[in-house]
Parts: structure tokens; sequence; C-alpha cells
């Protein structure tokens, strides 16, 4: 067996101790005679896989008594639906587009009421957050939408906008987990699993009770109500189980590491190493401005698309994987989550050094 060192953007690396366990438990989950796959979510062996897995996250993210948590489906994207569809109770939100992740939630919104864009970094390709300041928050607006670590740019919110007392709902598929939160400042929290928690398939939602009603717009469907899966423990329907159980071991896993705060530190000093390297190579240079750099996705390129090309296929070729940016910016990005060891990023970097002083 021969594992890459894997920087996709998402879905992306899982701690290969959480792949060993759900290796070893793959024909007989802990003396039911069969795989968690194959396991009625009725049943209560599955009760639990999902209870502790709620409780572990409530304790990682010190997530407050009135806060739900949500396991649903649908990516990313069908929130860019739900949220307006259940928060929209004067049809006016306001959106801050740092990206195309934020702009698609944007663009989404704006079938269901006044979605505005009260700020944007798009003159800039997105390679900054604006300032957040002083803005422009709509007087009857539901809420504020940000995307609040950029996949694709490589950008971070280091401080949340100032929503003037509105609802805010935060996007955090590719830093869910990264570092401390303070949950009580949002409305909302979600985020995809396949970025930084577990496998494709589920969504997680931290959703204040308040904001959980039978008040949304008319013809919502039953299954994009958040009050639907609140009262139902998240199994109105079946769940995706399957995914489910592997964010509960990443919880552990996280919980056995010392928590978002060691989880922080970790991810601050691999970053860094790829950061300083760019900030001096001669070669290599990342595109944003460094005071909103994210810790987890790391854009650069050589300024040149044929030597970008060649650095893809010869770090590919010695089992740097993935690195190939987003097809929208070209270049290169490693997306360096948790999962990622900080070997993988030294090793990179050691490649990269070579790559630059054989093509200067
Ligand atoms: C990947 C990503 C999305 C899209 O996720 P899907 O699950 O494919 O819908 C949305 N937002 C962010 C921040 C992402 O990184």
């Amino acid at each position: 067996m021969s594992r890459v060192y894997n920087f996709s953007a998402g879905p992306a690396v899982l701690p290969e101790e959480v792949l060993q366990e759900a290796a070893a438990e793959m024909l007989d989950y802990k003396g039911t005679g069969m795989s968690v796959m194959e396991m009625s979510h009725r049943s209560k062996a599955y009760q639990q896989i999902i209870d502790e897995a709620e409780a572990d996250l409530r304790e990682l993210m010190n997530i407050p008594e009135n806060y739900k948590v949500l396991f649903l489906q649908g990516g990313a994207h069908q929130q860019f639906a739900m949220v307006p569809m259940n928060l929209m109770k004067n049809k006016v939100a306001d959106y801050i587009i740092t990206g195309q992740w934020a702009k698609r939630a944007w663009q989404e919104a704006q079938k269901f009421g006044r979605a505005n864009a009260i700020a944007s970094s798009a003159d800039k390709t997105f390679s900054y957050i604006p300032d957040c300041s002083d803005l422009p928050i709509s007087e009857d607006a539901d809420y504020v939408y940000i995307c609040e670590n950029n996949t694709i740019y490589g950008t971070k919110f280091k401080e949340l906008p100032d929503t003037k007392g509105k609802t805010l709902v935060a996007d955090v598929s590719s830093c869910f987990l990264s570092e401390p939160v303070d949950v009580s400042k949002y409305g909302i929290i979600y985020g995809g699993a396949q970025k930084n928690i577990g496998p494709a398939g589920v969504v997680i939602v931290i959703i204040r009770e308040d904001l959980i009603t039978e008040d949304v717009l008319p013809g919502t469907p039953t299954m994009l109500q958040y009050k639907t899966h609140a009262d139902n423990g998240s199994m109105y329907n079946t769940p995706p189980a399957y995914g489910i159980y592997i964010c509960g071991k990443v919880f552990k896993w996280l919980k056995n590491r010392g928590g978002l705060g060691a989880m922080k530190e970790y991810n601050e000093k691999k970053a860094k190493i790829l950061y300083d390297y760019l900030d001096e190579s001669r070669l290599f240079h990342g595109t944003v401005e460094k005071k909103d750099r994210s810790l987890m996705n790391v854009p650069f390129v050589t300024g040149d698309k044929e030597l970008d090309a060649k650095f893809v296929k010869e770090a590919e070729a010695a089992g740097f994987v993935n690195l190939k940016g987003h097809r929208s910016v070209g270049g290169m990005r490693a997306s360096i989550y948790n999962a990622m060891p900080i070997e993988g990023v030294e090793k990179l970097v050691a490649f990269m050094k070579e790559f630059e002083e054989k093509n200067l």
C-alpha cells in the first residue's frame, strides 16, 4: 500500500487512523455482524452512532444549548436555497461576495427575495476580504451572509463582519473545525463535510433555535425546512448514515488531538511553513493579501502557465497530488486541511525548492 500526499480541495484527505478504524469495522461493526452501511438508521446501534457524533461535535465546538445540530444532505449548494427559504421573512438579505461560493449563494437567494451584495472583492479576483467594519446593512435584512473561508481563492475572514445586530449566516465548508469559533456569534453555521471533516454527502448545519420556525416561504418543500429535520433528530428520512459515522470518528480523532485549540496551533504551524517559503521563493508566489490568508487553502503561481503545468505534473509523479488550482483561477492550490500531516507540507516545500532550483 502506498498513500500519496493528497492536497485536494474536496473531497479531501481524511485521517489515516479514521480510515483504518472504519476498515477494521467494515464487516462487523461492534458485534452487530454487519457493516454500518447495512444497518437500519432506526437501530439502537445507529442511534448511538449519531448521538455520539452530535455530542462530540457539541463538545468540540462548545455549541450552546439553544443551537440545534442537523446532519443533512444536498451539499452546501442546497443550503444556498434553504437559508433564504427558511430565513427570508422580510424577503431581504445582505451578501458579502468574496468568491464563487458566496456568489452562487447570492444568486440563488435572488430567486426568493431581494439579495443585496453589500461588499465584494471581485475587483481584484477575490484576492482579499473587504473591510466589513461599517457595511451598508439593510434595515430590514433578515440575515447577513458570508462564506468564511474561500476555498478557491484562499482567503479567510479573520474577523467577522459587523452585522449591526442582524443574524449572521456563514458557509464554513472549508474551515469547519480548523480552529475554535464562538458559535453564539452566528445564526447559522453550515458546511459540507467533504472538505475538512468527512466524506461527501453530509452537510452539517448548526442553527440557533429561534430561526427554526414554520414561518417559511410559501411552497418550501418539507425536506427543505429546518424544522422538519430539527423535530426529527436529523432522521425525518434516511440520513447519510455511513457518512455521519465517519464524521463521528473524525470528531473523536480531533478530541484525541486536543480539540480545536490544538488544531489551530497545528494548522498555523503547518500553513506557516508553506507561506514562509512562498514569501522567500524567487519562483513561486502566493496570490492573496497576506492579512487575509487562509490556513486551509493556499493558492500559488509561478506566473508562467506552462511552468505551472510542469510543476503540477512533476509533483504528482513525486506523490504530491491534486495541486492544480481551481479551473476558474489556474495556477496551483495546496489544500492543507486538518488531516494533512505537517510532514506532507514539509516534503512539499522541499520538493518546491528543488523544482525552483532546476527551473529558475
Ligand atoms: C466546496 C464548497 C461548496 C460547494 O459544496 P457542495 O457540497 O459541492 O455543494 C460551497 N462552499 C464552500 C466554501 C466550499 O468549499
